[in-house]
C-alpha cells in the first residue's frame, strides 16, 4: 500500500509515519487523542486564563 504525502506529493510507503522525502508527520494515531488532549488542555489552562483575566480587569480598572 502506497499513499501520497500532502507536503511533497510523493508516494510513500503506507506505514510510514513521516514521510522520507521531506519530512512531512503524518497525523495518523495522534488524531483520536486529540480531541481528548484539547480538553484535557483546556481544562488544564482555565485557572490561568481566569487569573490572567482576573489581572487584566484589575489594570483597566
Ligand atoms: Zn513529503
Amino acid at each position: 500500500m502506497k499513499k501520497e504525502c500532502p507536503s511533497c506529493a510523493m508516494e510513500i510507503d503506507q506505514t510510514d509515519e513521516v514521510c522520507p522525502i521531506c519530512g512531512y508527520e503524518f497525523p495518523q494515531s495522534r488524531r483520536l487523542i486529540k480531541p481528548v488532549t484539547w480538553v484535557l488542555v483546556l481544562l488544564l489552562l482555565l485557572p490561568f486564563i481566569r487569573l490572567v483575566l482576573r489581572l487584566l480587569i484589575r489594570l483597566i480598572e
